[in-house]
């Protein structure tokens, strides 16, 4: 496993291999993201783009949104596939957020959790990227990436995300994470493009599978 000061430089290097990584899911506020980023389980970020705008102009907040039924939602949110079971959370998430915190979204690991259809990983997305409260998502991508690297060990999303947090520094989690996703889609891919990764050097997959 990396140390914190070689995990530091290998993020460094993956930051300037992506810069301006960010979540690519469209949003103005903790709402939308948290709709989004719900919406992209099983589905991909364009997909999720396409149905949102007239979403949110439909339900611009969780009031508007526990109103909904689940008749007029789900031909909204089909394209993103899984549209009853993520038609049931969007509601129970929305009425959740009503009922409990005023109808807004709360900044705050152990209370998001309590949501309907909201995960750990999700929670984390909208801390980091909507609340100012530093997050480390560990998705498929960043699952493998770390953990090919030596950044990581094990294939549990959790132990992962405290593996990660303990050598990054809090105010790097989100931008970590989203970098790794970057690197996982564009070139740490299933069959990694090892050629054109800034650091294959660094990297334990590379070492171990290089002749
Ligand atoms: S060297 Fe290859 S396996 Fe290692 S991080 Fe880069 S792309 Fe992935």
């Amino acid at each position: 496993m990396k140390s914190p000061a070689e995990a530091r430089r290998i993020l460094q290097q993956l930051e300037a291999q992506h810069p301006g990584a960010d979540t690519a899911l469209h949003h103005r506020n903790a709402f939308e993201l948290l709709v989004a980023t719900i919406l992209s389980a099983q589905s991909t970020d364009a997909r999720v783009n396409l149905v949102t705008p007239e979403l949110f102009r439909r339900y611009p907040d969780a009031r508007r949104l526990a109103k909904a039924t689940r008749e007029v939602l789900e031909p909204l949110i089909h394209a993103t596939g899984f549209f009853r079971q993520k038609s049931r959370s969007l509601l129970g998430m929305a009425q959740a957020l009503v009922d409990d915190h005023g109808g807004e979204v709360p900044a705050d690991m152990k209370a998001l959790t309590a949501l309907p259809g909201v995960g750990r990983k999700t929670a984390n997305v909208v801390l980091g990227h909507a609340l100012g409260v530093p997050g480390l998502p560990v998705d498929r991508h960043v699952l493998r990436v770390s953990n090919r690297i030596g950044l990581a060990e094990s294939d549990d999303a959790e132990e992962v995300e405290r593996q990660l947090g303990a050598v990054l520094p809090k105010d790097r989690w989100t931008l970590s994470s989203d970098v790794l996703i970057l690197h996982g889609r564009e070139i740490c891919r299933p069959k990694p493009l090892c050629e054109k990764c800034a650091v294959r050097t660094e990297c334990d997959y590379y070492q171990s599978h290089t002749p």
